[in-house]
């Protein structure tokens, strides 16, 4: 059957994602959600689609990319070509920022985390985003400087726009949530002229992604992401942020058995149905 190319799906289509980002190899948790992704796009007649996260171009590697499809191959997965690799579209990024840009809602910053760290330490009462780091303290914000910047979201314009931000979570329903506990997020870093907040976004958009299925570790991140969606007119997919694969004694995958690379599982012996039931998938 013949295949639109990625970014027109046809109307009611479901589509779609495993996003990884080839900063090492993948692991269980990684094969959680890829093989979760593609049984809920197969059982919905719907597309799967692999990105390419690679805009940290400090840490994405040839081999780690290479890796991705070797692995997620053995594991019995198919996906669309061609792959959308994020290095690639940095014009669709900068698009993306000069609109956000031109509402007024961006600042160039020129802080480090040092100088963060600096300005809000010994203010026990600091606020700190869901992450754990401190929220900016907004020392750029309305200043002129010259030299490499990021570009920060002012949030509480951004906010202001954009109106209550509210999403569709899975098994969960309608939650209302306020992205004001993230603060002026960086949305392009000093060295990448994007962030992962506005390359995912975007790229959700542009490849008509419906179903966003991924780690309840990215569920507050989402605050954001409906915010952009909102101030950039973009369609709003559906959510569903599953558990994280834990090991054994309930912990998140540390250095126990589990967090081995699946190649390094391969090469023990184990196979794509031992993955499937070891994470749980059965
Ligand atoms: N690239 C992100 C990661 O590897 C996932 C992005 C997403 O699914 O939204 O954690």
């Amino acid at each position: 059957m013949d295949r639109e190319p990625s970014g027109s799906p046809r109307a009611g289509e479901r589509v779609f994602r495993f996003a990884p980002s080839p900063n090492g190899y993948l692991h269980l948790g990684h094969a959680y959600s890829a093989l979760l992704n593609f049984d809920l796009a197969r059982r919905a007649g719907g597309r799967f689609l692999l990105r390419i996260e690679d805009i940290d171009r400090g840490r994405a590697r040839p081999e780690y990319e290479r890796a991705i499809y070797e692995d997620l191959g053995w594991l019995g997965l198919e996906w669309e070509e061609p792959v959308r690799r994020q290095s690639e579209h940095f014009g669709d990024y900068a698009g993306a920022l000069a609109k956000l840009d031109a509402l007024g809602l961006l600042y160039p910053c020129r802080c480090s985390r040092g100088d963060i760290a600096r300005a809000t330490q010994g203010r026990a009462d600091w606020p700190h985003d869901p992450d754990g780091a401190p929220l900016y303290p907004g020392t750029c914000r309305g200043t002129v400087g010259q030299g490499p910047a990021s570009l920060r979201l002012d949030m509480a314009k951004a906010v202001a726009l954009g109106g209550g931000v509210r999403w569709r979570e899975a098994e969960v329903g309608e939650v209302a949530a306020d992205p004001s506990v993230w603060g002026d997020v960086i949305l392009a870093r000093k060295d990448v002229p994007a962030s992962y907040h506005i390359a995912v976004v975007v790229d959700d958009a542009l490849q008509g992604v419906t179903d966003v299925v991924r780690g309840r570790d990215l569920y507050e991140a989402t605050r954001i992401h409906r915010l952009l969606q909102l101030l950039l007119g973009l369609p709003e997919p559906r959510y569903r942020h599953h558990a994280l694969v834990r090991d054994e004694e309930g912990k998140k995958l540390a250095k126990s058995r589990l967090s081995k690379p699946l190649r390094e599982l391969r090469a023990d012996g184990a196979t794509p149905a031992d993955v499937r039931r070891i994470a749980g998938l059965d």
